[in-house]
């Protein structure tokens, strides 16, 4: 259990807690420093007594006060302040109904723990969208060129900058990640009552598309290393799938949370049964795995431009790889299955799923900045890290050796021996309006998927399975590329408290 830290401030109010014993002058430096505080005057026990902005500090100078007064001659003044459980519509409410900026919580001893300010207090999200410069010029291109309809140039330009990044031969730009994995299946040949494996800890999308095509998942479970698949897990499966002749018709691997599953030895598996490998690579966009990209080992590789994901056409996805023929196949496909002929002719069922000109010119915008997303979700994680150092029982999820993470979203396994509940610092988040998610339930707990195989990975410590241990304890935390700094401390306490509740 961790012992109640009752004086603990986060580094983004530290700088504003004073005491009496501070001059004048020092609180006016103070407020320029943190450009205008305001600033929290507490007694020797941590406990705040009132608020201290600019003005109040002026007008005592302006009065019979010496800028080397302490702050002990202010008058008493009862601040606003809110619990730490205090909802965000209570919070608003407060703001609506008194003149201050800001309104600390205070912990159940009267200590400040989270400055809420006016501007900043509304909810906090997991993942948002985050635009640069340069997309609506793209767009706006679009409409210029009266480009509105599917295909045109940002198309062309967006699958071909795609390429060069995720170092790919050639590129189809989708309308979804998901129908990337669903097209992917199809050219690898797969058909109705295929087995396919598909990793058990992952986003249903990973395993819908098997369904679409009447093929049947195989769920792998996760190793605790990149809680990726489990190369282990998967030996197992092929070896006693060859045995019975019934060896998958694909693999799929799924990145998950920025991170690269351990390619090498499950690409040597794939390769010495001869399956192919569609990759997941819809968070991992950015990421690489000894050198080489994320999204390039897989006989071919699909990414997502949803919403939430590290950049985004506000809905869209691609299907990545080397074999021109068979991305020339999948643009077909997506676009209706028409052959080459001035009338209607279809020899095969197509699909619509091609990504749209307009958004592609949003896709291109993002590519731009894509390393900078990467580099600041990145630098989140480093400060979700440095602030929770002292609560004991958070394990990180490790970034395994040879892998650079983009850490798409910041995820976290919370140790019930240690005193922590995942389940109740996702509530005690929700309740003050912070969106935290558990990591993903398992695919072979879904009902939808009741009945199919699963594959464990066979771990001498555990009675859960890895996937399922993950689930238990497991959180993502607020990740967003635009969140700042203190909006990051501010989800850190927050944790701190719930966590120690
Ligand atoms: C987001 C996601 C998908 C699906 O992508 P969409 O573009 O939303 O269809 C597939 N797999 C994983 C692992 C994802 O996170």
């Amino acid at each position: 259990m961790n012992a109640p830290k009752p004086f603990a401030v986060s580094s983004a109010i530290a700088p504003l807690i004073v005491t009496g014993a501070m001059t004048l002058r020092e609180a006016l430096q103070r407020l320029d420093e943190t450009a205008g505080g305001p600033l929290m005057l507490v007694d020797s026990g941590g406990r705040l007594q009132r608020m201290i902005t600019d003005g109040d500090v002026r007008r005592l100078i302006l009065g019979r006060h010496q800028q080397s007064d302490g702050l002990g001659v202010l008058p008493a003044s009862k601040p606003v302040t809110a619990g730490m459980t205090t909802s965000l519509a209570e919070l608003g409410a407060l703001f609506e109904s008194t003149h201050v900026t800001a309104i600390p919580r205070l912990d159940d001893a009267g200590v400040p723990r989270v400055l809420e300010r006016r501007d900043h207090a509304g909810p906090v999200l997991l993942s948002t969208p985050h635009l640069g410069d340069l997309e609506q010029e793209f767009v706006q291109q679009a409409f210029d060129t009266n480009w509105i309809a599917p295909l045109g140039p940002q198309v062309e330009g967006f699958e071909r900058e795609l390429a060069d990044y995720s170092e790919n031969g050639h590129v189809a730009a989708l309308s979804s990640g998901t129908a990337a994995l669903h097209l992917g299946l199809i050219l690898l040949g797969v058909k109705d009552g295929d087995r396919v494996y598909c990793p058990s800890f992952t986003f249903a999308a990973s395993a819908n598309p098997i369904r679409y095509e009447r093929a049947i998942p195989v769920f792998i479970d996760s190793e605790r290393k990149t809680w990726n698949m489990s190369p282990a897990a998967l030996e197992r499966a092929l070896s006693r799938d060859k045995a019975r002749g019934t060896l998958p018709a694909a693999v799929v691997i799924a990145n998950l949370y920025g991170q690269s599953a351990d390619m090498d030895p499950l690409m040597a598996l794939c390769d010495a049964y001869g399956v192919p490998v569609l990759e997941d690579a819809a968070e991992s966009l950015g990421a690489t795995y000894k050198g080489r990209k994320s999204g390039s080992f897989g006989a071919l590789s699909a990414f997502s431009f949803n919403g939430n994901k590290i950049i985004t056409t506000s809905g869209g996805g691609a299907l990545c790889g080397d074999d021109e023929d068979m991305i020339a196949r999948a643009r077909f496909l997506s676009t209706q299955a028409r052959e080459a002929a001035a009338h209607y002719e279809h020899h095969v069922v197509g699909f619509n799923y091609r990504m749209s000109n307009i958004l592609a010119g949003i896709g291109r915008g993002q590519l731009t900045v894509l390393d900078e997303r990467v580099a600041r979700r990145r630098e989140i994680f480093g400060l979700y890290r440095d602030a929770l150092q002292g609560v004991e029982g958070i394990e990180w999820m490790p970034e395994a050796e040879g892998c650079f993470s983009t850490r798409w979203l910041t995820a976290a396994k919370f140790d019930r021996e240690c005193g922590l509940d995942n389940r109740r610092i996702l509530s005690g988040l929700q309740s003050v309006g912070i969106e935290a998610r558990p990591l993903w339930k398992p695919m072979h707990r879904q009902p939808v998927f009741e009945g199919f195989e699963f594959e464990p990975h066979t771990d001498a410590k555990a009675n859960l399975s890895v996937s399922d241990d993950l689930f238990e304890s497991g959180l993502c935390l607020p990740s967003g590329s635009n969140m700042d700094d203190e909006t990051v401390l501010r989800v850190c306490e927050q944790i701190r408290f719930w966590a120690e509740g």
